[in-house]
């Protein structure tokens, strides 16, 4: 799906944030759409930015897919990777290196930009229910940011259980003691955990973490944190008590901190202007350089850099 940035999200100043010793910060999303599916963007937000290479998360839904389906027709993307975890309904991803990948619950889509590619999403017509999940995005490291792109879909992804009860599924990096398969260009994380009451979710104090809560609400340190938002965690943990009423579902993040100074606008992360720039011609003139994506959908157009706006 389309992330696009805007100056409401962050400031147009290239930077990153430094990690923080260990916190609790809530950060509420910001309601935006996504085509016309209800998303609450929880990273990038102005009191942060980064959290290790994560560096954007849109929750989208839940919504009844007869009132707002997922419909985002081919749009660029560059120096990133697009993670796409769905907790209800179905998506039908599209892209440019002539992959058609249709993601159910449980399973990981995960694109990788690098110089350049474009890709749609949307809702298979024949689908009805809810649609329902997280898109988040990894800025890649200098070493990686002009490679190739690639795709890569993980049908079947490890599970650990969790102190105190309840179940992790590991999408990316490590986590307690279980590895996901899919690309890292850099040390991080990321998890989906699904628990009932109380449980510790041990962490690697060298990095830095987030949570992302999908369902229910959680307790962390006193904080309560809800549905739609984000609680940045800071640097230096090496275990996570987390207390929950009945159900929660939260999306754990982390990795180690970014040194690297990120742009980032529209649907690109790049290091600076200049870079954003050239990135917004080649995808208006068509360029060979985001391929073609097969679909039905309409190409979007990218606005003008603010920037440039008079
Ligand atoms: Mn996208």
């Amino acid at each position: 799906m389309s992330g696009p940035v805007t100056a409401n999200d962050v400031e147009p100043d290239t930077g990153h944030d430094d990690a923080s010793p260990p916190c609790v910060e809530v950060i509420d999303g910001r309601v935006t759409e996504v085509g016309s599916l209800p998303v609450s963007r929880v990273l990038p937000r102005r009191p942060r930015r980064t959290v290790g290479a994560w560096c954007f998360a849109d929750h989208f839904g839940p919504s009844d897919v007869e009132v707002a389906a997922m419909s985002v027709g081919p749009h660029p993307h560059i120096g990133l990777q697009t993670v796409t975890w769905i907790i209800d309904g179905e998506v039908l991803h599209r892209d440019s290196l002539g992959t058609e990948q249709l993601i159910v619950p449980g399973q990981l889509n995960l694109m990788t930009a690098g110089r350049g590619v474009s890709h749609s999403e949307e809702t298979p017509d024949d689908v009805s229910g809810e649609i329902h999940g997280v898109q988040l995005w990894v800025a890649q490291p200098e070493r990686t940011r002009f490679d190739d792109p690639a795709f890569e879909h993980h049908a079947h992804l490890p599970q650990a259980e969790l102190d105190g009860g309840g179940r992790a599924t590991i999408l990316m990096g490590t986590f307690a003691g279980a590895t996901s398969p899919a690309r890292t260009d850099t040390p991080l994380m990321g998890a989906d955990l699904v628990f009932e009451s109380a449980v510790a979710a041990p962490l690697d104090p060298g990095f830095e973490h987030a949570l992302v809560v999908v369902e229910g609400s959680v307790t962390i340190d006193r904080h309560e944190v809800m549905a739609g938002s984000l609680a940045y965690l800071g640097q230096g943990r090496d275990e996570l008590d987390l207390v929950t009423e009945d159900h929660a579902r939260v999306l754990l993040i982390g990795g180690e901190p970014l040194e690297e100074d990120l742009a980032m606008w529209w649907n690109f992360v790049a290091r600076n202007h200049d870079e954003l720039d050239q990135a917004h011609r080649d995808w208006q003139a068509g360029s060979d350089r985001f391929g073609r994506v097969d679909s039905h959908l309409a190409r979007i157009d990218a606005p003008t850099p603010h920037w440039h706006a008079s």
